[in-house]
């Protein structure tokens, strides 16, 4: 006969943690503030999927009523000759998180990003797949993404598609160590990693004023794009999807935002 009170099954205790720990894993890794109340569940499927998370708490409003709501599919920017965007990451030791939503290294203080005026610290970069943001329609198989945040707490996120192509050397040392399990996370001293691995040459960029594309979904983020892509292996991106699985939020409408193309006038066309 089953007794009235069994003995508190681990499983409970596995499931609240993974349910409680990439909500708030992902809160920490915005840069955002918590929202008040207990903080709920979200997912990319089902009944937690990106359609319902503005009903998910009211912490998470912005995500439905939001009008500057990230990610988007950028299409006919205005040209205009934006400042250089300047990074200067450091070679750090492998800090690398899977927080249950994505693949996320975290970086310590001392690497920057400067544009114009603007000055960012480095606070994480984390993946998706397939990529948030399109240009013209077009999607990557994955993006990555550069969360800094400036002196008065403002977010700026360099965004970096990914396409198939050759095997990518610095995502392999990253790969290597990936968390299988999310609330795992990998910390070691014999992984030195540096974030200016994945950039292109090229920096031209897309600018535009968005939000992070999870919840709470916070708007007021600097989003700069580099319109040319890094390259990674079949294998690799399909190396995230086994253990992460698709985690791109759809594309937001733009509204009355300007979308601005750095690149002089005539340079698009190559
Ligand atoms: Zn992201």
């Amino acid at each position: 006969m089953p007794s009235m009170f069994p003995k508190l099954n681990p499983a409970v205790f596995i499931t609240l943690f993974f349910v409680a720990e990439p909500t708030f894993a992902a809160q920490k890794e915005a840069g955002g503030q918590a929202p008040s109340g207990p903080a709920a569940y979200w997912g990319y499927t089902g009944d937690n999927g990106p359609e319902k998370w503005g009903d998910l708490s009211p912490a998470y409003a912005l995500c439905k009523s939001g009008g500057q709501q990230s990610p988007i599919d950028i299409n006919h920017p205005q040209q205009a000759g934006l400042a250089n965007i300047e990074t200067d990451y450091r070679a750090v030791p492998l800090h690398v998180v899977n927080n249950g939503h994505t693949i996320q290294v975290n970086y310590g203080p001392g690497s920057s990003m400067r544009v114009g005026n603007s000055s960012y610290e480095l606070l994480q970069f984390h993946f998706h797949s397939p990529s948030e943001n399109r240009t013209k329609g077009d999607t990557y198989p994955m993006e990555i993404h550069f969360v800094h945040r400036d002196d008065k707490g403002m977010l700026g996120v360099l965004a970096v598609f990914v396409k198939q192509g050759k095997k990518n050397l610095g995502l392999h040392e990253i790969w290597s160590k990936m968390p299988r399990s999310g609330g795992d996370e990998t910390k070691t001293d014999d992984v030195i990693i540096n974030g200016h691995d994945l950039l292109p040459e090229n920096r031209d960029y897309y600018r535009f004023v968005g939000s992070l594309t999870t919840p709470p979904c916070t708007e007021g983020v600097q989003w700069h794009v580099l319109r040319n892509p890094i390259e990674a292996s079949a294998e690799q991106i399909d190396a995230f999807l086994k253990i992460v699985g698709e985690n791109a939020r759809p594309v937001q409408p733009v509204g009355h935002r300007l979308l601005i193309d750095s690149a002089p006038t005539g340079a698009s066309a190559h």
